[in-house]
């Protein structure tokens, strides 16, 4: 952070969105420390500029560019500057107008960006996965040459981080990530086939995004948890195992070589890792209300059912053998969700069409950046063609 800057200046990529939205929140609590200076959307150009108006940033950016003029307009009276498309994304997530970057654009559009501004030094609070599902090596490999910091979101990763400070000199013997489980704990294929979307947008402990939605529907989000534990812990896929809780107080766990076990707590709400993230290595007060145990009856563990959740296990199969394969699987995937949330498929062909992408795609062990990019291409063509889009 510019020492100069008391107020951390933010940099809200998707700040539309779940996550965005509730940065900002966790703003508008603490003028004191945190300002919004890039707010950033796809198409939302109404949210976008009613933010904008609120928030007074520096710089906004939407990437549908026949929005451009709309937001120009409306924003004529301010001194927020507007710019528009994929590439500007990229541009001012080089600029020094801000501090850390919030990166919570969902999918693999997250990517760059956040490579751009790792790449500029910028430190980066961490909530959009995919980055690190599709070309994790490269993304931690920028990090270490530029000594930036990555600070996870997600809140799994985040309890992990958490148990982790003080104990940078001792092995990790293995991390323990838990799921809900999602709307369909329990359930088997006969009942999944006939889910649709409306159902599968339901979760009962989160509200999030659509896409994160569904693919914690499917248990696809813990299986990209576990490959952004990867990267982001350095481990090894041995070390990474899954744990349904479905009271998602216990947010994951850490279990060190001589068998103790580190756990983070709370109830769940994301404003919590949102604001530990932008404060880091700060903890800072807030009103949010409190876990108290004497409510909470029974915390339950048991198994993950990957043979309904077959998602899960072709993650887990990326994550083993590594090279392009998490970067395919994130992109049928993205298609696969795409199309289910159109009612293009059902729930269960989800996971035939990812399989076959993966079965299609040629490996590569050791991708560029270029082939990340073109496998990318590559998987989504292929699912699409599957799906007839
Ligand atoms: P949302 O769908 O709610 O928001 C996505 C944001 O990204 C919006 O601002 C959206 O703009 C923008 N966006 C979408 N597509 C593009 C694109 N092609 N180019 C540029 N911007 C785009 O997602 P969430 O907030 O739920 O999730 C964001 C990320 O955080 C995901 O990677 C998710 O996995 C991760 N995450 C989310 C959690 C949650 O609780 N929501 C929890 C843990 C992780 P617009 O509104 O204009 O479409
Ligand atoms: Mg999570």
């Amino acid at each position: 952070m510019n020492q100069t800057h008391r107020v951390k200046r933010i940099g809200i990529f998707g700040s539309t969105g779940s996550i965005g939205t509730q940065a900002l929140e966790v703003i508008a609590e603490h003028p004191d420390k945190f300002s919004a200076e890039v707010l950033t959307c796809n198409g939302n150009d109404d949210l976008l500029i009613e933010q904008a108006i609120k928030y007074k940033p520096n710089i906004v950016v939407i990437t549908d560019e026949s929005k451009y003029l709309k937001v120009k307009d409306a924003l004529s009276a301010t001194d927020v500057k507007v710019f528009a498309g994929e590439k500007a994304l990229e541009e001012v997530a080089a600029m020094d107008v801000y501090d850390l970057m919030l990166a919570a654009i969902v999918g693999y559009a997250g990517l760059k960006p956040t490579l751009k501004a790792i790449d500029s030094g910028k430190p980066v609070a961490l909530a959009n996965k995919e980055t690190l599902v599709v070309a994790g090596d490269i993304v931690m490999q920028t990090a270490i040459e530029k000594r930036v910091p990555i600070i996870p979101v997600d809140s799994e990763h985040s309890a992990i981080f958490q148990c982790l400070v003080g104990e940078m000199r001792n092995p990790i013997e293995k991390v323990i990530l838990t799921a809900s489980g999602g709307p369909f704990l329990g359930r088997k294929p006969n009942y999944l086939v006939n889910v649709k979307r409306e159902h599968a947008l339901q979760h009962p402990n989160w509200t999030m995004g659509a896409k994160i939605s569904i693919d914690s529907a499917t248990l696809m989000n813990k299986g990209l948890e576990m490959i952004e534990a990867k990267w982001l812990f350095n481990l090894h896929p041995s070390q990474i195992e899954v744990l349904i809780h479905p009271q998602s107080i216990i947010h994951s766990m850490v279990q060190f070589e001589d068998g103790s076990v580190k756990a983070q707590l709370g109830l769940p709400d994301m404003k919590l890792p949102i604001q530990y993230a932008m404060a880091f290595p700060q903890r800072i007060t807030n009103e949010y209300p409190r876990c108290d145990f004497r409510k909470i009856k029974s915390l339950t563990f048991e198994e993950p059912d990957i043979r309904t959740f077959k998602n899960l296990g072709l993650a887990i199969e990326a994550l083993n053998k590594g090279g392009n394969l998490p970067c395919v699987l994130n992109a049928a995937n993205e298609i696969a969700v795409y199309a289910f949330l159109r009612n293009r498929i059902g729930f269960l062909d989800m996971t035939d069409v990812i399989e076959r992408v993966m079965e299609k795609i040629p490996f590569i062990a050791k991708p560029s950046l270029e082939e990340y990019f073109d496998s990318d291409g590559d998987a989504r063509e292929y699912a699409a063609d599957l799906i007839k889009l």
